[in-house]
């Protein structure tokens, strides 16, 4: 994949870049050692003062760096710059928090007698260069959910970033330079997806995270097995939506629109199975259809328009086979189902709404990046939440109901790294995200994400 900007609204190639040769690959790598051997000896003050800096740049540059991705990936303009303000609160929430996330901690003093020493600390010290591998559906936020945790705990980042984003992967190396990181703190490598393996295997690099595809992570978690480094993989999801006769039907419709065409359906804690119990399903579904199928499809600058197109022509090609092998096994559109009239330039694909989904369809088990949900009617709690589960993926789930015992049910028995009640997925600082099953391991966000990338130090005096 070329590394350059290409339009999605139109298709232009906008700018392209050269990717990193093996001398620069290499200097950078020694950059980033040598910035640990210093970063890692700051204290939580000046790893704070720094983050703030950067949070308060990104505020001044919100209204550029939103123009920036949507250009990039076609996310609307609001969407854009509500990213950017999602990212520069997270760096203000680690750098008020990540002192205490982190602080030695004391084992009971009579474990400490037991274990035959006279004083024992648990200390969370960094690892050292971690390698980002991202995606361009969050260009910004899936970055600095792990920068600003990683940069607090000591550690060093070394990004690469997906090749369609390349202005956005710039803009962070040299924000982070601005608020006065020293040189390799921070560091964006424009490198194709095949360099990848070569900068893990080295020596100076500890661990690494990954979000994006399942086979993008089995690649980098395979390689970083063979050498022995930790890895965190946030990968797909096909979240299940579930609506019970207890829910409120006009919020959880709403809700559903949202919370499947954000981010023009390409979010991985998108809702993507809308699992409806038969007393409530013609009730929600027609609200649902009808609200899915009014939503504006267009230019992502226009700041009325709630769809943008697909970030490239392949994700949306991608969506196009899966939509029309359902409908070729029977499925129903209920709307949508193919491209927009009179859209003949960019990426465009009309909010999609399929019912009559059988098992063998691959869109049942396969996640559909794009603006595409699928419905399904349930009888009861049981079938519901064994539809939820029918999938290869755990990412999140959310649930629609008002009944304690559906309540009790789903917190124990759905197979996810979230159950949200009454609402939609979404992440917080405060909050750990990450999945189970094939949507990856490891959390990020939290107390637990700082802690992903840390070395877990027990001193021992006898
Ligand atoms: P990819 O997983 O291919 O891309 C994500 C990142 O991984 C990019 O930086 C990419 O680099 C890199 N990459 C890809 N292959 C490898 C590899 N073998 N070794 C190391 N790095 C690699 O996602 P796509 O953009 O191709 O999207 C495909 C599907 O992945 C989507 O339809 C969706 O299902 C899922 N996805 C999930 C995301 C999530 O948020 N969990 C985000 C994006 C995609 P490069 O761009 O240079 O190829």
């Amino acid at each position: 994949m070329p590394i350059a900007t290409v339009d999605p609204a139109t298709g232009e190639t906008l700018r392209t870049f050269d990717a990193l040769g093996a001398d620069e690959i290499e200097r950078r790598l020694a950059l980033a050692r040598s910035a640990f051997a210093e970063h890692r000896l700051t204290d939580f003050g000046r790893r704070a003062q720094l983050l703030d800096r950067a949070a308060d740049l990104l505020g001044d540059d919100e209204e550029e760096i939103a123009r920036t991705m949507t250009t990039e990936m076609g996310k609307p303009i609001a969407a854009a710059r509500a990213e950017a303000a999602k990212c520069a609160k997270a760096m203000r929430w680690y750098a008020s928090h990540a002192e205490k996330l982190l602080a030695d901690e004391h084992p009971d003093a009579a474990d400490v007698k037991d274990s035959g020493a006279s004083r024992v600390v648990v200390r969370y010290r960094p690892l050292g260069v971690v390698l980002a591998v991202m995606p361009w559906n969050f260009p910004l936020w899936q970055v600095m959910r792990f920068a600003a945790p990683a940069l607090m705990a000591g550690n060093v980042g070394l990004l690469k970033h997906a090749s369609n984003v390349p202005q956005t992967a710039l803009y962070m190396e040299d924000l982070f330079l601005r608020a006065g990181y020293p040189e390799g703190c921070f560091q964006t490598l424009l490198v194709g997806s095949g360099a990848v393996e070569g900068i893990l295997r080295d020596n100076r690099v500890a661990a690494a995270t990954l979000t994006g595809s399942e086979p993008a992570g089995r690649s980098v978690a395979a390689i970083a097995g063979d050498e022995v480094k930790k890895t965190v993989l946030e990968l797909g999801g096909s979240d299940p939506f579930i609506v019970m006769p207890s829910a409120d039907i006009d919020r959880a419709a709403a809700t559903a629109v949202t919370a499947r065409v954000q981010n023009n359906g390409q979010s991985c804690i998108a809702a993507k199975r809308f699992i409806v119990h038969t007393d409530v399903y013609d009730a929600f579904v027609e609200r649902f259809t009808g609200r899915m199928r009014e939503l504006t499809v267009g230019n992502p600058m226009d700041e009325s328009v709630q769809v943008g197109p697909l970030a490239t022509e392949q994700g949306r090609a991608d969506v196009e086979e899966l939509v029309d092998d359902a409908l070729e096994r029977g499925a129903t559109a209920l709307c949508g189902g193919g491209r927009p009239k009179g859209q003949d330039r960019g990426w465009f694909y009309e909010p999609t709404v399929l019912a009559d989904v059988t098992e063998e369809m691959r869109i049942h088990r396969e996640e559909a990046f794009g603006p595409v949900a699928t419905v399904y009617r349930v009888a009861d709690a049981e079938e519901a939440v064994a539809l939820a589960n029918d999938t290869p993926f755990g990412l999140s789930s959310n649930a629609w109901t008002r009944d304690a015992s559906d309540v009790r049910r789903f917190e124990r028995d759905i197979e996810a790294g979230g159950v949200f009640f009454n609402g939609m997925t979404a992440s917080h600082p405060a909050l750990p995200f990450g999945g189970a099953k094939r949507s990856g391991y490891g959390r990020e966000l939290s107390d637990h994400g700082i802690r992903e990338f840390c070395n877990i130090t027990t001193i021992w005096h006898g």
